[in-house]
């Protein structure tokens, strides 16, 4: 039975939540020790993405990031000169490092791009040709059919579509993406509800303001407001699910049938993407049957206890007032998808209240998963001669 988020819950971290998998008996990937921690490259190191994605590095167990790049405005200065907006110190050893120009060729074979979408499609193309394996939060190539849009829990699989797109692109490296900050929360919520075969969906999104970047939303029209507009949302929410949720088969994701009707509002909270859905089920189910489904939902990264996983990728709450943005979203070190209120629906069945970190679950952090998934799959070149991966889940 689904329990309320305790406190001493909400203190653990993404280490503890990792212990606790392995104390159950979970398959786990050897972990690298600190020499062998893997270089890493991060394009769009400035921004608000970038920046969260320096702090979660600044202490992965993996990764060890030596190689920064932004635009002409940034390049040639010390990072430590620029801006930093996190309440987290700046790692000194982070701060000495140079920013450099996005060319292709240089920097370590693993790069993180928090790009801006503008840019991201050509350049990541372009690292991806000369050999890098890009782990993006842009938009620019969820939706290409070559792309895994992926998100480790629910589609591992949709990795296979990279030996096609190395193919069909003549791409030497390869490109792998993460979610829109707001899909990801209901991609996970309906994939635990995969059993009964979700048919239609309608979603309302209240979305913090870091998920506009820095400076993003001005204040005056941020502030003890509401804004029923943001562009471009409501379409990547309902095609990016679906793809996400699809199926492979022959080197091709197949889109799952679900409709889903989105509307996004930005909100005047910090972080956190609070999503009010209601879903139309194929199968019936009892409420006990739903919150089981997602309360007992766990995936690749957990059974291999990947560094950035949480112990659940769903936690249930049952206090009527739960989750909230404030009081829960930066528990499991932000990587755990929120789902509480969970009550039928008078028109399509039931519905639910769903929260995720949009900086970390639906951008940062979702990508650290994504590289600690090709890791342990053996997937970059530069891994092909060691003995750091685990052999389960290949
Ligand atoms: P941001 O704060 O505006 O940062 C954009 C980054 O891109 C900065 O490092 C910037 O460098 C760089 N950049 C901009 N124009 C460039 C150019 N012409 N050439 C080279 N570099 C350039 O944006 P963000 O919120 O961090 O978002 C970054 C990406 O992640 C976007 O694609 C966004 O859609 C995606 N995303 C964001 C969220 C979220 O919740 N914020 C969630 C998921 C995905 P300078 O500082 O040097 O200008």
């Amino acid at each position: 039975m689904p329990g309320d988020l305790h406190s001493d819950d909400r203190e653990k971290n993404y280490a503890d939540d990792r212990s606790t998998a392995e104390g159950a008996g979970a398959r786990h990937v050897v972990p690298l020790r600190a020499k062998q921690r893997i270089e890493v490259g991060l394009l769009g190191a400035t921004g608000a993405v970038g920046q969260h994605f320096v702090r979660l590095l600044a202490e992965h167990p993996w990764f060890h990031l030596t190689w920064l790049a932004a635009s002409e405005r940034s390049a040639g200065r010390r990072y430590g000169e620029l801006p930093w907006r996190l309440a987290a110190p700046l790692p000194e050893e982070i701060a000495a490092l140079p920013v450099h120009m996005l060319r292709a060729g240089s920097g370590p074979e693993l790069v993180f791009s928090a790009l801006d979408a503008l840019v991201a499609g050509e350049c990541e193309a372009e690292f991806a040709g000369h050999g890098h394996c890009v782990v993006s939060n842009a938009r620019s190539h969820r939706m290409d059919p070559c792309v895994p849009l992926l998100v480790p829990e629910v589609n591992p699989e949709h990795l296979g579509l990279l030996p096609r797109q190395r193919e069909e692109k003549g791409w030497r490296g390869a490109l792998v993406t993460n979610p829109n900050c707001a899909s990801v929360g209901l991609a996970v919520a309906l994939a635990a509800l995969r059993p009964f075969a979700p048919r239609r969906v309608t979603v309302t999104t209240l979305q913090a303001l870091s998920g506009a970047g820095y400076p993003g939303v001005a204040s005056l029209d941020a502030a003890a407001n509401v804004i029923p507009y943001i562009d471009g949302e409501e379409e990547k929410i309902e095609t990016e699910t679906q793809k996400i949720l699809g199926t492979l088969k022959d080197r091709e994701v197949t889109p799952h049938p679900v409709t889903i009707s989105a509307q996004t509002t930005r909100v005047p909270v910090l972080d956190g993407h609070t999503e009010a859905v209601s879903v139309e089920l194929g199968k019936p189910a009892t409420r006990e049957e739903l919150l089981a489904a997602f309360s007992q939902f766990s995936g690749e990264p957990q059974s291999l206890g990947l560094p950035s996983a949480p112990l659940k990728p769903i936690v249930t709450h049952t206090r009527a007032d739960r989750p909230q943005p404030r009081l829960d979203v930066e528990s499991y070190a932000g990587m755990a998808v929120h789902v509480g209120r969970l009550r039928p629906c008078p028109v399509l069945g039931w519905k639910f209240i769903v929260l995720s970190h949009n900086m970390v679950r639906g951008a940062a952090g979702a990508a650290l998963l994504n590289a600690e998934l090709l890791v342990a799959r053996a997937l970059l070149t530069s891994l092909h001669q060691t003995n750091v991966t685990a052999s389960a889940g290949r």
